[in-house]
This record gives structure tokens, sequence and C-alpha cells, in this order.
């Protein structure tokens, strides 16, 4: 913040009544299971909630409390919310009324001041019809057809942080929430594809998703890869290449290694997590305990992905990081996390925003991951059976006497002309002990 903002920050808190807090500012987010509403306020206010039916609407009453933004900007723009409107009350008090489109089961919760934000209000909400069970019954039929013949590898792609976490920004502006997602999009159009691979995108547009929900959504849909992108950011500007992590539950390779986990890991607190889950011991029980056979797909997936963007640039470490991102905590699922490039380094900040380099990091990218699933294709998958069909085409047969062209090609239920093809056979005429080549 400059000092003019400063000053003229602390003139607007002198013209407010003494003790009032502010409302300076609204932001909304919709995510496609939620709408998420954050209210920056000048100290953390004192506030009540309440829903009202016929129409629908969700009723926040502030103590002490005046608004310094207009909220005309959020007219019907969100699933869940119509319109938004506030009305001064006895007391000095503020009422925020949103008009809803249907039932909503709101949560509401205050978050203390960090590197990004002051304080803030979170407000979340979610629809009252149980979502949770239509669509995982219609996933599971799909994955059961999908299991009668075979599947397509799934990768799941995840553009790091989003929505009220901006991520690292770059010395002309650039947010890393908007380069990342663009890379995912363009590394998605090119997966859908790829023969025998299908992608899932984890995060669909600019909103924020807590980091352990990332992973589920990767479990949910059966992914084979979770791929995380992201930007670097440094102090040093001119530190450049990129970089691809796995996960360590052991320590982080290098004291940078840890630095940047420690970052990335924070994007929760800046992205607005309640941070209230207690089951973090039991979960890192039972991580260690599976995550054992995840860990070398995971270096080899890595491996191939670095090895490709190692052609297209410089890379800033030459080998697969290890670092504790609990983004890539997903015991089953081979996870790895791309930094993509440092967007802190003004050049590489520049060919970030370049559509063109952006489907160049896209296309090694998914180079890598083509190099690793064409050599370790998973059981059920298009790529296994395509893999299986290669020694087929080897078979042979050693002419019997009595053999035909006929009985040959019912024996291995090929067509008569198929043998023809494959061996240069003009006619039916075959010698004893000629040997056949099978199609
Ligand atoms: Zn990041």
């Amino acid at each position: 913040m400059n000092k003019i903002a400063a000053i003229l920050l602390l003139l607007i808190s002198f013209s407010l009544q003494a003790g009032q807090t502010s409302i300076n500012s609204l932001r909304l987010w919709s995510a496609p299971d939620h709408t998420r509403l954050v209210f920056d306020t000048s100290a953390s206010v004192k506030h009540k909630i309440f829903s009202l039916s016929k129409p629908e609407r969700l009723v926040i009453d502030f103590s002490d409390a005046r608004l310094n933004t207009s909220l005309a900007g959020f007219k019907g723009k969100d699933r869940f919310v119509r319109r938004i409107r506030s009305s001064k009350r006895h007391n000095n008090s503020l009422r925020i009324v949103l008009d809803l489109k249907s039932r909503i089961r709101p949560k509401i919760f205050a978050l203390a001041p960090n590197r990004e934000y002051g304080h803030r209000l979170v407000l979340d909400l979610f629809s009252t019809q149980s979502i949770a069970k239509a669509p995982v019954k219609k996933a599971a039929t799909k994955r059961y057809k999908q299991f009668q013949q075979a599947r397509d590898v799934v990768i799941a792609i995840d553009a790091g942080h989003g929505g009220e976490d901006p991520g690292a920004i770059g010395t002309y502006g650039t947010r890393e929430k908007d380069v990342v997602l663009s890379i995912a999009r363009k590394l998605e159009a090119m997966v859908r594809k790829e023969p025998g691979m299908r992608p899932v995108m984890i995060r669909k547009g600019d909103y924020y998703l807590r980091l352990r929900k990332r992973s589920a959504l990767a479990r949910r849909e059966k992914a084979d890869l979770f791929i995380s992108i992201h930007a670097d950011a440094f102090r040093n500007k001119r530190v450049r290449g990129s970089s691809v992590y796995t996960l360590s539950n052991r320590g982080a390779s290098s004291e940078a290694a840890r630095w940047l986990a420690e970052r990335e890991n924070s994007a929760d607190l800046v992205g607005g997590v309640e941070l209230k889950d207690k089951d973090d011991v039991l979960a890192s029980v039972l991580l260690d305990l599976s995550q054992t056979g995840t860990r070398q797909a995971s270096h080899d997936v890595a491996s191939k992905v670095l090895g490709r963007m190692r052609r297209i640039g410089k890379v800033h470490h030459t080998s697969v990081q290890k670092a504790g991102f609990a983004v890539l905590k997903s015991p089953d699922v081979p996870s790895i996390l791309v930094e993509t490039a440092f967007i802190t380094n003004p050049t590489e900040e520049k060919r970030l925003r370049s559509h063109k380099h952006q489907a160049k990091l896209a296309r090694s990218i998914l180079a890598g991951i083509r190099d690793y699933f064409h050599k370790n294709p998973p059981p059920g998958t298009r790529l296994a059976q395509k893999m299986n069909r290669k020694p087929a085409v080897k078979r042979k047969h050693v002419t019997n006497r009595g053999d035909t062209l006929a009985m040959i090609a019912k024996q291995y239920q090929v067509s008569v002309n198929g043998l023809r093809d494959v061996n240069g056979l003009s006619g039916d005429v075959i010698r004893v002990g000629q040997v056949l080549q099978i199609p």
C-alpha cells in the first residue's frame, strides 16, 4: 500500500463515528457447489444472521457498523443470490439482506487479518437439496459402465489458488490464479483430444477451493493423476525456471522447497478457510500407510514432466523436488505440483501472460504425462488394452499338414483376407512348415 492510500484510509476512519466498524467492500465468488461472500471490515464486527422465507431471504445484522461500498453490482449474476440490499437500523446497526433464488444453508465465520487482507467476515451459501447423493450415484453408474468397457486414464487438472486467493503477484500485476487457470484450461483441451485420456478440471473458474477439497474431488473422479499447476515467486527477481514437485512426508528436499511449501500451504488461510479440522493426526497416519505405493508413481510422472519441460526452457531445479504440499496429500492418487515459471521474474511474467507460451507449457506437461502413462498404463484402461494388443500382432502359426488358410483364419478368429494381407499371399497356397503372421 502506498502512502497516499494509507492517508486516505486514515481520513476515512477519522470520518467515522467513534467505535463504528465500516464495511469497506464486498466480494462474491460463485463456485459450482456454493457461493462465497466476503465482507472486508475495518475491524472485527458483531453480527447476527437469520433466514426469512416467502420469499427466501438471508438477513445479516451488523451492530455498530456502516456500509462504505455499493451493493448495486451484485444483481442477478449468481446461482443463489438475486440481489443484495442494505438499510440503516436503530442504534447505528446495519442490515444487509440477500434476496435469494432458492433456499440455502448459510455458514458464516470471521477471519483475522493476514498478508493479503484485513479483517473479513466470510459467508458461504450452500444448496439445501442433498446434491451430495444424486451426483455420486450417477457417477457410480457411469463408472460401472466404464468399468465394463475399457476406461480412459483420468487426469485431474488443478489450477492453484483462485477467488479470494490471488496466489503470487508479478511486477506487472499478473496474478498467479489467472495464468495458472489459463494454462490448466489449455491442458484440459489437449488432454480431451488425447486418445485414451480424459481430463477433469478441479477448479473451473475464479473461486477458491480448499486444498483438501481439491484432492477429494480428484479421488471422487477416480483420477489416475492429480496435477496442480502454479507459478513460483521469490524475493530475488532474477530467479527463474520451472520446477516439478512431489509430496514428501519426511520433510522438504531443500530449504527453498520448505519455504515454498509453507507459502502454498498458507493458501487456505488466504483463501478463507475456517481451520477447524481436527482429524489431521488421524489423516497423517492413514497417509503414511497408503502413500508408499503412489509415491513412486508420483516421482516417475514428475520426472517425465520435468524432462519435457527442460526441452522448452530453463528449469529451476534439474531434479524432481519434494515438499510437504497439502494439496498433494491424496493417498491413492499419484500427484505432482508444477511450478511453471517465476511470476516474480519480469521476463517470465511476460511469458506466463502469453497464450503461445501457456500452450507450450501445457503441451510439454501433456508430453510428460503421455510418456509416463504409455509406459505404465493403469489396468483396465484403453491404454493398457493397446499395450496388450501389441504381442497379439506378433502371433505366429506354423502350418501343419492339412491346414488351409480358412481353417487357420477360423482358429485365430481373423479373416482370410487379413491373413493374406499380413503374409503377402495372393492365393490360398501355403506350404507345410510355413510361418504365418497372425494379424
Ligand atoms: Zn501457487
